[in-house]
């Protein structure tokens, strides 16, 4: 027998809502997953009106999700904000090169001004020199590391005041889990926060209005406003830690959905005890980045790509920043160990 849609009964349910397991209809879905990324907005007071907002576009779902509903709100409730997409491109060819035609269509269809910045100009290296340098373990170290100050610098270039990215509540919970794992208590802090206050000058604020949006809802909204995404999975294999994290995230999640939502509350929730030791924050002493050493991330790994030395900048060798610094020669012995590639 069909089933009628819980919210208006009066039409036909066409999907069972992963979040809560209320049968809705389409239309009634729309509406609620709209309604709920605009609750999370207004209460978390991401946006100014008058605002300028670049939305990181990956030309994947979530992204692209992040931009047609921004844009359905923004003209919905007259937030006042003037819209831009930001795409980062890595140089990674059969991957990056074909989703960033997909963001080049959403340009179009929701005719949003749109900056790609790529990692080629910004560092003189793309992914796909990088991998030939470090191999295929901690690439996406590297890629991780140059996004982040790339985001940033197309922000600069576009003079947007805040960046919103497409994390979704399923990320959330994963990198909760990762750093809860890792035991890395700076990050485990900070990784919930809906957006990053902009205590640090020269970073542009982040937030997240997807923070409470399940990703497989996220699938069913853009399969259902038949929304046109990008959805292979990149070449150089995922971070494979993280996949562990979601593989028992999706386990959590088959048994009960609220797992998601209450990994969540639970880093939300936490506090760290006083006199627990976190980094202090500064700027990178070369390219005035924040960073809480004297050198930034991606300062280190670019010195390491351009010296021939992949491990430079892969576990911790704050020892090597003063030498970097004041361009002392390494010894024989220091750069054999930087330049193996089997780590
Ligand atoms: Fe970059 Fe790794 Fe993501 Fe590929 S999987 S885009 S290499 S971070
Ligand atoms: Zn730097």
């Amino acid at each position: 027998m069909p089933v009628q849609c819980s919210s208006c009964s009066e039409k036909r349910a066409v999907l069972k809502r992963p979040k809560t397991g209320h049968s809705l209809c389409k239309e009634c879905f729309f509406w609620t997953f709209e309604e709920e990324i605009h609750q999370t907005i207004v209460s978390a007071k991401l946006f100014k009106p008058g605002e300028s907002v670049g939305i990181a576009a990956s030309g994947g779902k979530d992204s692209t999700v992040l931009a047609h509903v921004m844009k359905v709100l923004n003209e919905r409730y007259n937030y006042g904000l003037e819209l831009m997409l930001l795409s980062v491109d890595e140089g990674i060819t059969g991957y990056r090169d074909d989703s960033l035609e997909t963001v080049k269509r959403n340009q179009q269809q929701y005719e949003l001004p749109l900056k790609i910045v790529s990692y080629e100009e910004l560092y003189g290296w793309t992914m796909d020199a990088i991998v030939k340098q470090v191999g295929l373990k901690n690439n996406c170290t590297f890629c991780g590391v140059f996004r982040r100050q790339a985001l940033d610098r197309g922000a600069i270039m576009l003079k947007v005041g805040k960046i919103c990215t497409g994390h979704n509540a399923d990320d959330v919970a994963e990198t909760v889990l990762m750093n809860v794992l890792r035991g890395d208590i700076a990050r485990l802090r900070r990784c919930t926060a809906i957006s990053t206050d902009s205590e640090n000058e020269g970073v542009v604020p982040r937030c997240k209005p997807l923070k409470y949006a399940y990703e497989k809802e996220i699938v069913l909204y853009a399969y259902f406003k038949k929304l046109d995404y990008f959805s292979t999975e990149c070449i150089y294999s995922p971070n494979a830690y993280r996949g562990y994290a979601r593989t028992y995230l999706k386990d959590l999640e088959s048994v009960r959905p609220s797992s998601i939502m209450d990994v969540i509350h639970s880093g939300e929730n936490l506090s760290v005890r006083e006199g627990v030791k976190m980094p202090v924050q500064g700027t990178c002493s070369r390219c005035g980045y924040i960073s809480s050493q004297k050198l930034c991330k991606a300062c280190v790994l670019l010195e390491g790509l351009n010296r021939g030395l992949p491990k430079l900048g892969i576990g911790k060798h704050h020892r090597f920043h003063d030498k970097i610094l004041s361009q002392q020669p390494l010894t024989e012995e220091e750069e054999r160990k930087l330049k193996a590639v089997d780590f």
